[in-house]
């Protein structure tokens, strides 16, 4: 017996040393959720629609559509503690798991993100500042959203963007014709545009007993809504308290279990939010080899009630995202503190296929190999490096 039995409380019961981890999701975040939990002795049952989902590659696969909850009650049958890797998880869906497992983080966290406009609601109303907003649900509704917010501003979908996806930019009334035709379907939040310094993301993880972990502040940079490149300690101390307090905030009004992410604009000194994300995060893949304890593993540490491990970093790292395709392996592998993660996607533009992520002991060694790198990888890449270094 360990000395230190895991214990995780499932509604009125309590769990000794779960053994088996079903997630909902198989993508990338569930194949890394898996290859972090392995070592831990742990097994993975993954729910996904899709016979290539990647995460099998670590675990079962259980072939089913997200909407399928008996497919769900399925999933929680044969594991003991439920997690996601995908956050438009129907709520219905995560409900009928619960009813026979824990599942971490709770459906409330879950729900709550799924909805902009709710989730600018719940933002604000805990003190964590967003980008003034107007919610849309006609046209007469948007022309008063830009008669106070003016332009430039963002639409967006209320439900189901992501990765830029479901918005457009109003930079004139031109743009206002061709987005409402676009999008004048949905239901809209209008968002001012704000013209941001730097984009950044605090990942956090809470533990079974409220204990919570920050990982560094990371600078993120994007290109048509993706994200491109994440590098973590480049803000200051009190940048990353005041990242930390908003953080907080959020983890307490959901007695969170696990890693929850919250983007963040840096404008005029101040981080206003953008959105969350309540699950581990494509910002925080450089923790994998630059810090003690990945978001992952920490994650998994979480929701099974292990004690949650140190989120400090070893050493400077930046993580290049591989979109649709991958830069010639054994060029970039030469690079010394280069780590490789390959999703075993099959490549489709636009599509998150692998990551890479350069560690150094110095910061003019990885802004060396950074360049090394950006150069073989090319498209746009030494143009946004030579952005994050230069700012
Ligand atoms: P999202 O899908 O909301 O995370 O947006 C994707 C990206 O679009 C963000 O990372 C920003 O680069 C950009 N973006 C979204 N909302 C705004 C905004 N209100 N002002 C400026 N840029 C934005």
């Amino acid at each position: 017996m360990p000395s230190w039995p895991s214990r995780i409380q499932a509604g009125f019961e309590v769990v000794t040393n779960p053994k088996r981890v079903g997630v909902l999701g198989g993508g990338q975040l569930g194949r890394m959720l898996g290859l972090s939990g392995i070592p831990l002795g742990l097994e993975f049952v993954f729910l996904d629609p899709s016979a290539e989902a990647c995460a099998a590659a670590t675990g079962e696969l259980l072939q089913a559509g997200f909407s399928d909850e008996d497919a769900a009650r399925r999933l929680a049958g044969l594991v003991d503690v439920a997690t996601f890797d995908f956050e438009n998880i129907p709520a219905a869906t995560a409900r009928a798991l619960k009813e026979s497992c824990a599942l971490f983080p709770a459906p409330d966290a879950l729900g709550a993100g799924q909805d902009r406009a709710a989730e600018n609601e719940l933002l604000n109303s805990l003190g964590i500042d967003v980008p003034a907003y107007h919610v849309v649900s006609s046209r007469t509704d948007l022309l008063e959203g830009l008669d106070t917010l003016g332009y430039p501003a963002v639409l967006k979908t209320r439900r189901l963007g992501y990765d830029g996806k479901g918005q457009a930019v109003l930079r004139d009334p031109e743009d206002l014709e061709r987005a409402w035709q676009k999008l004048g379907d949905f239901d809209l939040v209008l968002e001012a545009f704000v013209p941001f310094q730097a984009e950044c993301s605090l990942v956090a993880v809470r533990g079974q007993d409220g204990e919570t972990r920050t990982w560094p502040l990371t600078r993120n940079v994007h290109s048509n809504g993706i994200l491109m490149l994440s590098m973590p300690g480049v803000f200051d101390q009190d940048m990353q308290s005041l990242a930390t307090r908003k953080m907080q905030a959020l983890l307490e009004h959901f007695d969170y279990r696990g890693v929850l992410t919250i983007e963040f604009f840096l404008f005029q000194g101040e981080l206003l939010a953008n959105e969350f994300a309540p699950r581990v995060h494509n910002s925080g893949h450089w923790t994998i080899n630059g810090s003690t304890c990945s978001q992952f593993e920490n994650h998994v540490r979480a929701i099974t009630g292990l004690p949650l491990g140190d989120t400090r970093m070893s050493g400077h790292s930046l993580m290049f995202n591989w979109i649709g395709e991958m830069p010639d392996k054994h060029r970039a592998m030469e690079i010394a503190g280069l780590h490789w993660h390959d999703y075993g996607k099959a490549p489709r533009p636009g599509r998150k296929i692998g990551h890479a992520t350069l560690t150094a002991p110095t910061l003019e060694e990885l802004r060396q190999n950074a360049y090394r790198l950006a150069n073989i990888a090319g498209g746009e890449f030494p143009r946004l490096l030579a952005n994050l270094f230069d700012q």
